[in-house]
C-alpha cells in the first residue's frame, strides 16, 4: 500500500469533526491494506510496536529541526521561528516540502512497509554516529515524501500524530472491517489481555477468530487492569454481590501487575506502562519469594515505615515513579510491601476464567507472607455490623475503604473492565459528594481581570464509552493556586486543536478547543440536570445532559490516567441515581 493513500486518509480524519465519520474513513483505510496492515496500524497509532515493547522513536526536536534546516538551506534559528509559529513540527516540515517540491527533479513512492521499516532502523540505532544516521533517515525520507507525507512522518517521529483515534476507535474500525459485531466484546476481552493491535488486526484480517478469542493473559506482556463500580451504603454493596462477598481493605498505593517467567520479573503499571526500573527492590524480592516458571501476579504496592509497619500515604511511592538519578536512596528511605489481591496466570495456565475465591486460594499457596508481599487483608461476610467494623479497621490502618469483590462461580477476572464484580467503597463517599471524578479537558475560556493572560475555566468531560466519545459536564474555575493557573496555557499548548475535535461533544463553545488528553481530579457538590451541557444527555431528561455543581479542583493531575481512563458518563449517571436515592 502506497503511504500516499494513508496520508490522504490521515488528512481526512484530521478535517472530520463527526465521530462516526472518522470511524468510516478508519474502516476504509484498514480495508485497503494488504500484508501490510499490521504495519499499518500500528502507525496509526503513531507508534512501531505496542508500548509495552518499548521501541520509542526518539529523535528529540533539535534535531528534527538540524535536518529541516539542511534540507531547506534555511537557518536553524529560522526553522525555530516557523516551529514557534506552528506549534507543530509535522507543519514546518510541510512547509519546508511545498517549496521543495517546486524545484526537485526526483521524488519516488513511499510505501507504507517502506516507512514503517526506516522508522524501525531509526527508532533502532544507538550508540556513535547515531544522530548523524537518524537524521540521514529522516532526511531520505522527507527527500521522497510529498509534503503531506512529510508531515505525518515528522509528526510520528516526535510522537504528536494526533489524529484524534484511541485505541479503542481502531478495535471499533477492526471489527467493523474485519469481524462480525457480535463478537466485539470478545475480541475487546481478548484485545485487553494482549493490547497488541498490529497483532490482532492481522489475525481478524487473516479470519483466525478463534485466535483471537481464546488470547487470554500472558506473562510478560501487560493485562488491562480490572475495575471496580463504586456505592455508598454496605447493604447495597450486598444487594449487587446477592448477599455476600469477600470485602478486602483498599489500599493506598500504586496499582502493580507483576510478571515472572524463567526467572525474570517485569512490573507494569496502571496504565500498562512498564515501571520495573523503578522497583528494583520489587523485583529482587519477588524473585526470593516466588518459586514458579511463570505468573502475573496484581496488587498494590504501598510505603511503609520498616520499624513500625505503619503505611503510608500514596505519593509516597509516586515520588519513586520516571526517577532515574537518586533512586537507590529513594528505595532504601521507602521501602514498599504489595498487597496481593489476585492472580491471573500460573506456570502455563491462565487462572482469569476461575472464580474470585478460588483465585485467592491459589494466591495464600502461593508464597509465605513476609515483609515485601502479603494478601490483602480480607473478609468473607453477609453481615453489615461486621462489615462496618471491618470497615473501620481499614480506615485506621491507613487505607482508604473496602473493596468488594463478587464471590459467585461467574466471578472471573474481568481485564480491563469496570463492572459490578468489584464494587469500592470509600470514606469519602461519606462526605456530600460520592467520590473525586477524573475528567477530561477539552477546551478553555478566555480569563478576564485578574485571569487576563490566562484562562478563566476549563471546559470538562466524560468519556462516554459506548460512543468512544468524551461529553461536557462542567465548567472548571476553581481550586488552582496562581502558579498552575498562568502555567495551564503553556501546559496545555500542545492540545490545542483549531476545531472540535471529532471525539467531542459539547453544548457549549468554548473559546480554545483542546485535544481531549489531559486529565484532572476534581471534586464537586452535586450532579444536576443541565441543559447546556452533553453528559449523559437525553438519558435522565430529555433535551438535557448532567452537570457537576460547583467542580473544584483538587490539584492533582492524572498524568497516569489516559483520556480512556477518566470517569465515564455511565458512572456519572449511576452516581446522580444513587445522590437521588440518599437524598
Ligand atoms: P480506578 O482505578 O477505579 O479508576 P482510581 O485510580 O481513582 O480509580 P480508586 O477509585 O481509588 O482508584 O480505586 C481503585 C484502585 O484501588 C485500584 O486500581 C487499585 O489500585 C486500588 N486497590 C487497593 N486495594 C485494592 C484491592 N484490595 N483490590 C483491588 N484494588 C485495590
Amino acid at each position: 500500500m502506497n503511504f500516499l493513500e494513508v496520508s490522504e486518509r490521515f488528512t481526512e480524519m484530521s478535517n472530520t469533526s463527526k465521530r462516526l465519520e472518522l470511524t468510516d474513513i478508519l474502516v476504509r483505510l484498514l480495508k485497503s491494506a494488504d500484508k501490510d496492515l499490521k504495519k499499518l496500524v500500528y502507525l496509526t497509532q503513531g507508534k512501531l510496536l505496542p508500548d509495552y515493547e518499548g521501541l520509542e522513536l526518539g529523535m528529540a526536536n533539535k534535531l528534527i529541526i538540524k535536518a529541516l534546516s539542511s534540507i531547506s538551506g534555511k537557518k536553524e534559528e529560522e526553522i525555530d521561528v516557523m516551529f514557534t509559529k506552528e506549534g507543530d513540527l509535522g507543519t514546518v516540515a510541510k512547509l519546508i516540502s511545498e517549496k521543495k517540491t517546486q524545484n526537485s527533479l526526483f521524488t519516488s513512492e513511499l510505501s507504507v512497509d517502506y516507512v514503517y521499516d526506516e522508522l524501525t532502523k531509526l527508532a533502532r540505532i544507538k550508540g556513535e554516529g547515531s544522530i548523524k544516521n537518524k537524521m540521514g533517515i529522516y532526511q531520505d525520507l522527507l527527500l521522497n515524501a510529498t509534503p503531506d507525507e512529510g508531515m505525518y512522518i515528522t509528526r510520528i517521529i516526535t510522537g504528536r500524530l494526533r489524529l484524534g483515534v484511541s485505541d479503542a476507535t481502531i478495535l471499533d474500525a477492526l471489527v467493523l472491517a474485519f469481524a462480525d459485531k457480535k463478537y466485539s466484546d470478545e475480541i475487546d476481552e481478548a484485545y485487553n489481555f494482549h493490547p497488541d493491535l498490529g497483532e490482532l488486526a492481522e489475525l481478524l484480517r487473516e479470519g483466525k477468530l478463534d485466535r483471537v478469542l481464546s488470547t487470554g493473559p500472558t506473562p510478560m506482556v501487560p493485562a488491562k487492569v480490572m475495575l471496580g463500580e463504586r456505592l455508598r451504603e454496605i447493604p447495597d454493596v450486598l444487594e449487587k454481590m446477592g448477599g455476600k462477598a469477600a470485602f478486602e481493605y483498599k489500599y493506598d498505593g500504586l496499582r502493580t501487575q507483576i510478571h515472572i517467567k524463567d526467572g525474570k520479573v517485569k512490573i507494569f503499571s496502571r496504565g500498562s506502562e512498564e515501571t520495573t526500573s523503578n522497583f528494583p527492590d520489587i523485583v529482587e524480592h519477588a524473585r526470593q519469594t516466588f518459586n514458579v516458571e511463570s505468573c502475573i501476579l496484581d496488587g498494590e504496592a504501598v510505603p511503609y515505615n520498616s520499624e513500625t509497619g505503619e503505611l503510608y500515604p500514596f505519593q509516597m511511592v509516586s515520588q519513586r515513579r520516571g526517577r532515574k538519578y537518586d533512586l537507590k536512596s529513594k528505595v532504601e528511605e521507602i521501602p514498599v510491601v504489595v498487597f496481593l489481591f489476585d492472580i491471573i496466570y500460573l506456570n502455563g495456565e491462565p487462572l482469569n476464567k476461575m472464580p474470585y475465591l478460588e483465585r485467592r486460594k491459589m494466591l495464600e499457596s502461593l508464597f509465605t507472607e513476609n515483609d515485601d508481599f502479603k494478601c490483602a487483608t480480607m473478609l468473607l461476610s453477609s453481615d453489615v455490623e461486621e462489615i462496618n467494623r471491618f470497615f473501620t479497621e481499614a480506615i485506621n490502618s491507613g487505607c482508604e475503604g473496602l473493596m468488594a469483590k463478587n464471590v459467585s462461580e461467574d466471578s472471573i477476572y474481568r481485564a480491563g473492565a469496570r463492572g459490578w464484580l468489584w464494587i469500592k467503597f470509600k470514606r469519602d463517599y461519606q462526605s456530600s459528594f460520592e467520590d473525586t471524578l477524573d475528567l477530561v479537558i477539552i477546551g478553555a475560556f478566555g480569563g478576564h481581570g485578574r485571569r487576563k493572560g490566562t484562562y478563566g475555566a476549563l471546559l470538562m468531560a466524560t468519556y462516554n464509552k459506548d460512543q468512544d466519545v468524551f461529553e461536557s459536564i462542567c465548567k472548571l474555575g476553581t481550586g488552582f493556586t496562581d502558579d498552575v493557573l498562568f502555567g495551564l496555557p503553556a501546559r496545555l499548548s500542545d492540545f490545542v486543536t483549531k476545531k472540535k475535535p471529532a471525539r467531542v461533544e459539547s453544548g457549549l463553545v468554548p473559546d480554545v478547543w483542546f485535544d481531549p488528553q489531559a486529565v484532572l481530579e476534581i471534586i464537586g457538590a452535586e450532579i444536576t440536570i443541565s441543559p447546556v451541557h452533553s453528559c449523559a444527555y437525553g438519558k435522565v431528561q430529555k433535551e438535557a445532559g448532567l452537570a457537576i455543581r460547583f467542580p473544584r479542583f483538587t490539584g492533582r493531575w492524572r498524568d497516569d490516567k489516559t483520556p480512556e481512563d477518566a470517569t465515564t458518563t455511565e458512572e456519572i449517571l449511576e452516581m446522580y441515581y444513587s445522590q437521588k436515592k440518599v437524598g
